[in-house]
């Protein structure tokens, strides 16, 4: 990609071209199988994405009154699910959400005898069923931890599903790059499959489909939940669709050394970049030339651990020498603030082989969030 058409400093760069090749195993696992795929637009709720993928796609999945709204303008009244499950259901917000909804998955029994109304529905309701098999180590991102707020324990279904449920949703990795858990959790909820006729099954997100090479053995399972149990069998991926098309481009502002060690300091920060610092990961670059020469690159806020990491060079970056940090495309953006008042990197898109500015932000988004 022409990261020199990209002018400004710090921007997201967002790779249409590779959304769309993402978006090739999943269309072929959709024509084998007749399974629907929804796009989960929290990873990137970015308007051009999700016009990209409007027409790709069967819906959107969505976990708030806001993505919900977004996903039904971009799709239009008829134009495919919008698919909606959180823990944050608000009463005052559940007759919009209703209206705008395709299929609303209750995140728990007492949401679900709460909110549920078997009569003038324009949605199909489902539960969001916790299989209770863990396959994530770190239990920050493990929805069948211990004591978990995500979906109703399976054991608590086992009597009987409540009057009016059609569907069933679960969703319990992280980036997996293989089904092992899918075909697991799937082998485990069958008694629950066997006993109560359903409409719908969404397998969730979580599955690097673009990094899984051999598709048979999902494919089969697809089949034969439709074949057994007349489902219709949905697909919620969001980083598959957009992690590895993102990055973030950044400029040396200052290099100086402490303790003995080389420091980088960017015009960017963990804030544009939150995962870095919440689950302490580092972030890879993008091709960078891997040498002897070794500095530590660090964010431009006053955190002190405003760190990405250390890391090799051949050639030792000066001020004003440009860096790109890869796999940014999933939960940066949208999870991005102004802490500090440093400015929302600018947004570029790349499409059909064409960079070009999407969005830039003021001073006056700023004052607006702060002030009255
Ligand atoms: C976040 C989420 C997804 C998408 O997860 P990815 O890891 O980005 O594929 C799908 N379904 C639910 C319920 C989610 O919470």
């Amino acid at each position: 990609m022409d990261f020199e058409a990209v002018k400004t400093s710090p921007a997201y760069v967002f790779d249409q071209d590779a959304i769309l090749d993402n978006l090739k195993p999943l269309e072929s696992l959709r024509e084998a199988t007749g399974c629907k795929i929804i796009y989960s637009i929290k990873a990137l709720p970015l308007l051009a994405v999700l016009e990209l993928l409007k027409g790709r796609v069967d819906g959107f999945s969505v976990s708030s009154l806001f993505e919900a709204r977004l996903a039904r303008e971009v799709l239009g009244e008829q134009g495919g699910s919008v698919h909606l499950t959180t823990p944050g259901l608000r009463t005052d917000e559940f007759a919009e959400i209703s209206q705008l909804c395709s299929h609303i998955s209750f995140n728990s029994l007492s949401q679900q005898v709460r909110l549920f109304e078997a009569e003038h529905r324009h949605y199909s309701a489902g539960l969001r069923v916790n299989p209770k098999l863990s396959f994530v180590d770190d239990d920050r991102y493990n929805p069948c931890r211990q004591h978990s707020k995500l979906g109703v324990d399976w054991q608590l279904l086992a009597q009987g599903l409540p009057q009016g449920v059609e569907g069933l949703h679960f969703h319990t990795v992280f980036s997996r790059e293989d089904f092992v858990p899918l075909l697991a959790t799937v082998k485990k909820l069958l008694p629950l499959l066997k006993q109560h006729p359903l409409k719908w099954l969404n397998l969730g997100g979580g599955y690097l489909y673009n990094r899984i090479q051999d598709q048979q053995a999902l494919i089969n399972l697809i089949l034969e939940l439709q074949q057994n149990f007349g489902l219709e069998v949905y697909l919620e991926p969001g980083k598959a669709l957009v992690g590895n098309a993102g990055y973030l481009l950044t400029t040396v502002l200052d290099r100086f050394v402490s303790d003995g060690k080389i420091i980088l300091v960017l015009d960017t920060s963990v804030n544009h970049h939150p995962e870095v610092f919440e689950y302490q990961r580092q972030p890879s670059l993008h091709v960078t030339e891997v040498g002897q020469e070794k500095a530590i690159l660090a964010g431009s806020s006053c955190l002190a651990g405003d760190v990405f990491g250390e890391y090799s060079f051949a050639m030792l970056p000066d001020v004003g020498s440009q860096l790109v940090f890869a796999n940014v495309g999933a939960y940066a953006m949208v999870k991005a603030s102004r802490f500090n008042g440093y400015n929302l990197p600018d947004v570029y898109l790349n499409y059909q082989g064409c960079v070009d500015l999407n969005k830039r932000y003021f001073y006056q988004e700023y004052r607006q969030q702060l002030c009255k």
